[in-house]
């Protein structure tokens, strides 16, 4: 097998069972291979540390397939690593049919994701090495996971950096539905697999909505960055008076509406508005709006290092505005997904927006990613999605 030796001393981060070797730890690679290929990872003394995928185009130059080297890279290896992983969600599923199984490094399988919507497989290759396998991993999911088709979205970008193009399509099966139909926490939910964000539907906010579910009670809620209305339909069962869905994209509101009759949900209370976000929140406030609850669900504002400042300042124009249109008593749920956005960041930020709207707020939940997507302790990259569940606190009795 080709050999990838490192410079001398740059073992640490796999020795910590880091899965990333970068293209500047290695000191040269013996011999010839195609793209995605096994690699055995040696130190620089010669001796084989771990096997991975080689991926000559990607600053990421190998991504660890095992850290013990004697291991085969093979059917065997896949079946047993997505077994685990679907194993690992089983007591996801009386919550719902939707679910992601497999969560890349997360899930010891780098570059591969694969989600299920009922009985839809979605899946991302999204690594040299996992596009490389995809045939065996076909056939393991195959096995695994008895559905109807197994459909690909390697539709991102980040494919490009791997050397790869963009592909989406039928792998296996039937082509499926335009909308798939899921369940979630009582509630169904239109996905549409094809041409949707991400594999067609948030499942990272999955227990998010829960929680939103169980705090709406009574409340008139803005649901910001709507897209097809999961956050509103949660509100909706759980009570609140009135939910206002905004999103730039039609088809998403459409998809909203639409998933607001599938649930019986009386149209006069469920709105929708085709508007940009920060305009509306200011519109609203000359227009005297209020609210009692606030969902802040953006997208990701910051894709690399460079735009940290220009995404804090984003989110905190969003969050200042939402401050301003709370009702004394009312929760905001402020979320960031980008995972370049520090954690403390992110919090400081949400504080400095609220000290701009002289507002007095308490942070009463502190909120992430659902349990289907876990952080591998060797792998903090994977956590990515933060948010507050805060409360404005009510300074007409003397705060
Ligand atoms: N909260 C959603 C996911 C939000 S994804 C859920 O739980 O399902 C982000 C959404 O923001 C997308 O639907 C996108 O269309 C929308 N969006 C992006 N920029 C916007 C803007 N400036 N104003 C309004 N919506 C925007």
């Amino acid at each position: 097998m080709v050999r990838v030796i490192l410079k001398k001393n740059r073992e640490d981060a796999l020795i910590r069972h880091h899965p990333w070797i970068f293209s500047g730890a290695i000191e040269r690679v013996e011999g010839e291979l195609p793209v995605g290929a096994t690699v055995t990872v040696c130190n620089a003394a010669g001796k084989s540390l771990a096997l991975g995928a080689y991926s000559p185009a990607s600053q990421i130059r190998v991504r660890l397939w095992s850290f013990d080297p004697q291991d085969l890279i093979d059917k065997r290896f896949f079946k047993y690593r997505l077994q685990a992983a679907i194993e690992a969600r089983k007591d996801l599923a009386a919550s719902s049919n939707a679910q992601r199984l497999v969560f890349s490094e997360a899930d010891s399988l780098p570059g591969l994701i694969v989600d299920r919507y009922a009985d839809v497989v979605v899946c991302q290759f999204l690594s040299a090495g996992a596009d490389y396998h995809k045939p065996l991993i076909l056939e393991c999911l195959q096995e695994l996971l008895p559905c109807r088709s197994i459909y690909e979205r390697s539709d991102v970008s980040t494919r490009s950096k791997e050397g790869l193009n963009e592909s989406s399509g039928l792998l296996i099966g039937e082509e499926p539905p335009e909308h798939v139909l899921i369940r979630e926490n009582g509630l169904s939910y239109q996905v549409n697999i094809r041409e949707g964000h991400k594999t067609g539907f948030y499942l990272d906010q999955r227990d998010n909505r829960a929680m939103v579910a169980s705090l709406s009670g009574g409340r008139e809620v803005l649901n910001c960055f709507s897209y097809t209305g999961g956050f509103g339909l949660a509100a909706m069962a759980g009570g609140a008076k009135s939910v206002i869905n905004i999103d730039s994209s039609e088809q998403s509101l459409q998809m909203a509406s639409n998933n607001a009759a599938l649930n019986n949900m009386d149209s006069e209370c469920f709105s929708v508005m085709a508007a940009d976000v920060p305009s509306s929140l200011r519109e609203m406030q000359n227009a005297q709006q209020s609210f009692d609850l606030i969902v802040l669900d953006p997208p990701k504002f910051i894709d690399n290092k460079q735009q940290i400042d220009r995404g804090a300042r984003a989110y905190k124009d969003i969050n200042l505005q939402a401050f301003k249109l709370l009702r004394p008593g009312g929760l905001l749920f402020t979320f960031s997904c980008s995972g370049l956005m520090p954690d403390r960041l992110f919090q400081k930020i949400v504080a400095d927006a609220a000290l701009d709207a002289q507002c007095q707020a308490q942070i009463i939940h502190q909120l992430t990613q659902a349990s289907d997507h876990p952080v591998s302790l060797n792998f903090p990259e994977a956590a990515y999605l933060k948010g507050f569940c805060i409360r404005k606190v009510n300074t007409a009795d003397g705060y």
